[in-house]
């Protein structure tokens, strides 16, 4: 009899990911897909990233590498922190991980018991509340909409706090809404739970560089936040390196300590070629990415414009990261063109197969009056893609 755990059979399966395979099962079915559902850039790997891989190779990193990553990486990450963010973790506050994924999955496993509650700003990334879940702990969501930018107010923090709380995840820019936190926005939450010295804090900032506004704000900054922050970091989204597999957390060193260990059973060190590639990532100047950024700014600006011009498409501007959070609960309760949509999925459904345009639904992150869509891509694609989506909700 096949019997798989209960641990996986409630875990759902990643939106996001799911989305991105079924566009790709489409596309090898000859159905010309436009895939704006995953998070990625589109870019190539900056050259003098790859030729520090290639250099790598050829000086023979070929070895497990120590589990909490090299010397020398956690030393380049040091670095960054102070001078991106300023933070002053020492090597052994450090712990560099098979993708930030991993990074956050580690910080829960080592700090969450059954029966915690950890606090999620909706919307939240998908992965957030499925490993909270296999972590054996409960999320607990706190809403928020388009009409505040996407953004909780301290008193809804406050309120959402009880004896069981023991973790909030923070994500800045956001994923997938793109907002962004002010200083003084994030000081002003920091003065709540600076009443709760029990609860940790995850501070996800993974999408720090893809930014449009002012730079962007660390939450274990704030002098009072620093020993139970959790900063996560990575190089996938920055420097166009998702497949390469390598983020970062800076931590308290007992925290550190414990997500060391933890990945000293599950997977040990991350993978030795990427990690001398990341180096030289972090080494460079923030100007060397500044290319990408800007474009990412001119796509915002063209879909934002694109979509605006659709009716029942409500827009916040993001000011971060590449995706828009466009509410489209006014569709909700429409037959359109024969198909019934009752909900985002049923909404995201109908782009794929009417338009063919891959998105991901809203209630994967928390808010069901949305949908996801990355401007990761082309601006050929960006146009049409809108096109296509406008034209599939004319009656
Ligand atoms: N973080 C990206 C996204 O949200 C990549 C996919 C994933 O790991 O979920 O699309």
């Amino acid at each position: 009899m096949k019997q798989l755990s209960n641990r996986i059979n409630s875990l759902p399966i990643s939106a996001t990911l799911a989305m991105a395979s079924k566009a790709r099962e489409l596309k090898e079915n000859g159905v010309d897909i436009i895939g704006l559902s995953l998070g990625e850039p589109d870019f190539n790997t900056p050259d003098f990233i790859k030729n520090a891989a290639i250099q790598a190779v050829q000086d023979n990193y070929n070895s497990y590498t120590p589990v909490d990553g090299y010397p020398a990486l956690k030393r380049s990450i040091s670095k960054k922190f102070k001078r991106d963010n300023n933070l002053n973790y020492e090597l052994n506050q450090i712990v560099v991980s098979t993708g930030a994924k991993q990074s956050i999955a580690n910080t829960c496993m080592v700090l969450l018991n059954p029966g915690d509650e950890v606090l999620l700003p909706a919307p939240y990334w998908v992965s957030y509340s499925a490993v909270v879940t296999l972590s054996e702990a409960k999320f607990v969501v706190i809403p928020s909409s388009i009409e505040t930018d996407f953004k909780i107010t301290p008193d809804q923090l406050d309120k959402a706090i009880t004896a069981k709380t023991k973790m909030v995840i923070f994500n800045s820019p956001n994923n997938p809404s793109g907002t962004v936190y002010t200083e003084n926005e994030y000081r002003e939450l920091a003065k709540v739970l600076e009443k709760y010295p029990e609860i940790y804090i995850i501070s996800d900032e993974i999408y720090e560089h893809i930014n449009y506004g002012e730079p962007i704000f660390s939450f274990a900054s704030i002098t009072e936040m620093y020993n139970r922050t959790i900063t996560i970091n990575g190089v996938a989204k920055a420097f166009a390196m998702t497949g390469w597999r390598i983020g970062y957390i800076g931590a308290p060193s007992w925290i550190a300590k414990a997500c060391n260990k933890m990945q000293g059973q599950i997977t040990s060190g991350a993978n030795c070629i990427a990690q001398r590639a990341a180096i030289a990532a972090l080494d460079a100047s923030v100007s060397e990415i500044k290319y990408m950024v800007d474009e990412f700014k001119n796509r915002r600006e063209l879909i934002i414009g694109l979509l605006k011009d659709i009716n029942g498409f409500k827009l916040n501007k993001p000011k971060g990261a590449f995706y828009v959070f466009p509410d489209i609960s006014s569709y909700f309760g429409k037959n359109i063109n024969g198909v019934e949509i009752k909900n985002s999925s049923d909404f995201s459904l109908f782009l794929l197969e009417i338009a063919h345009v891959a998105t991901v639904s809203g209630d994967a992150f928390g808010n069901p009056n949305c949908i996801r869509i990355s401007y990761a891509a082309s601006t050929e694609q960006i146009k049409k893609a809108c096109s296509q989506i406008k034209e599939s909700l004319m009656n």
